[in-house]
């Protein structure tokens, strides 16, 4: 595990490397960011943005929480939303969630783990709601993975009715949503198939992502011994 000086170090070697590859590189980040997306992700070590779709620095806008979650009175989330959207003029605000989650499955179980259960209550909530159908899956991984991607779904679905989106769907911007889930057994991102924009019918593509994700944990629940 790297010291914080050895990642001074690995800074300077990095900042070398790329200067040696692109030696206007640092110059033309310097003068202004320019990202087309916003990524909302977990704050979890082994998802990191830019690495795990293999952009460089200066063409995503990121934020990062616990089990990347969109709550409506998070002041934090909201304003990285709306000034990705309202002055970076973003067009794709990518929510991607992953399996094995410390997050997800914290707030699945029946046990206090301090504060941070108050940020994970939206997500137990969410859970409860869906009660009949986790309880449907037997096998525990895909459970939890199905856990995952109900997540990543409400999460969109949160993001299309913030003020910040319907403003700017009105005034005709262009802007969509996608949801999608990382495996951090495989390093494969999935698309959970619901994208939204300004004319979906977002209650039917998210009814029928949820159906996808609760078909796929069944399936491969049937095939489990
Ligand atoms: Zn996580």
């Amino acid at each position: 595990m790297p010291e914080p000086t050895d990642m001074l170090a690995n800074n300077r070697q990095w900042a070398h490397d790329v200067s040696s590859r692109d030696p206007d590189f640092f110059n033309r980040l310097a003068r202004q960011q320019t990202p087309d997306c916003l990524w909302i992700g977990c704050s979890d070590s082994r998802v990191p943005a830019t690495q795990i779709v293999d952009v460089p620095p200066g063409e995503i806008f990121v934020h990062r929480n616990i089990a990347n979650q969109v709550i409506h009175s998070d002041l934090n989330c909201q304003s990285v939303i709306q000034f990705a959207v309202d002055v970076l003029k973003i067009r794709h605000i990518l929510i991607c969630g992953h399996y094995g989650c410390s997050g997800i499955a914290a707030a699945a179980e029946n046990e206090r783990h301090g504060l941070v259960d108050h940020w994970l209550r939206h997500l137990t909530d969410l859970f409860e709601s869906h009660q009949e159908l986790l309880d449907s899956v037997a096998d525990d991984r895909s459970r939890s993975q199905l856990q995952s991607e109900l997540g990543v779904i409400k999460q969109v679905s949160n993001i299309a009715t913030t003020v910040t989106v319907r403003d700017a769907w009105q005034r005709g911007q262009e802007l969509s949503i996608h949801g999608w889930v990382y495996d951090v057994a495989d390093g494969l991102v999935k698309d959970l198939q619901v994208t939204l924009g300004p004319d979906s019918d977002d209650k039917a593509v998210i009814s029928n992502a949820i159906a996808i994700a609760a078909r796929t944990a069944r399936s491969e629940n049937q095939s489990c011994p």
